[in-house]
């Protein structure tokens, strides 16, 4: 099992998370043991054609190479009053990612990461959710309710990103407990 088992920042991550009430576990354990899973089979899937770790300045034009689309939303001020900070987001079906620069400045600069390295950790993310969906590897999970899936995957992009980056951060770092002021932190709902 891997050394980051069960660490309190996993398990702030869990208890923080919005479908937590409907999980029928007491610890992350299972979801974290099935996300490792999900995430050994993703790796073995993509090493074929990608040595790990990558390069965080290469991702961006590797995963547009592979016709991703990386799209660059300037949150405007009315954002900023919504109750969700968004750093990035994804629609696997249209293979598009959608990144907040701003955001990303502001809690990159909060956790002391540089813009770039906070930038390909939410590109490696974002991938995640994109290569789950073409794989179909959600049947992976068939014996996990609706809501177990959903932060099981979460879990996984998290893990995956660090791991293909090769960072020696922990998988929750983008998951800030005091978010900039007027942002609510990202807690790993489904806007991904
Ligand atoms: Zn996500």
């Amino acid at each position: 099992m891997n050394e980051s088992f069960c660490d309190p920042l996993w398990e702030a991550f869990y208890e923080g998370h919005p479908l937590r009430i409907f999980c029928s576990s007491f610890s992350i354990f299972p979801y974290y043991q099935a996300a490792e899973l999900l995430v050994q089979k993703i790796l073995q899937y993509i090493e074929r054609d990608l040595i790990i770790p990558y390069s965080p300045d290469l991702i961006e034009n590797y995963l547009t190479q592979r016709g991703i689309i990386i799209e660059d939303k300037i949150v405007d001020s009315s954002m900023l009053e919504c109750s969700r900070f968004f750093l990035s987001a994804c629609e696997p079906e249209n293979r598009l990612i959608t990144l907040y620069p701003k955001a990303i400045m502001k809690q990159a600069e909060r956790i002391s990461i540089s813009a770039q390295e906070a930038r390909a950790i939410l590109l490696s993310h974002e991938w995640f959710h994109i290569i789950f969906f073409e794989l179909g590897a959600s049947f992976e999970l068939v014996f996990f309710s609706e809501s177990e899936r959903i932060i099981i995957e979460e879990v996984a992009a998290r893990m995956f990103a660090i791991r293909i980056l090769g960072y020696a951060l922990h998988p929750t770092v983008l998951d800030g407990e005091s978010p900039p002021a007027g942002f609510t932190a990202d807690s790993g709902q489904r806007e991904r």
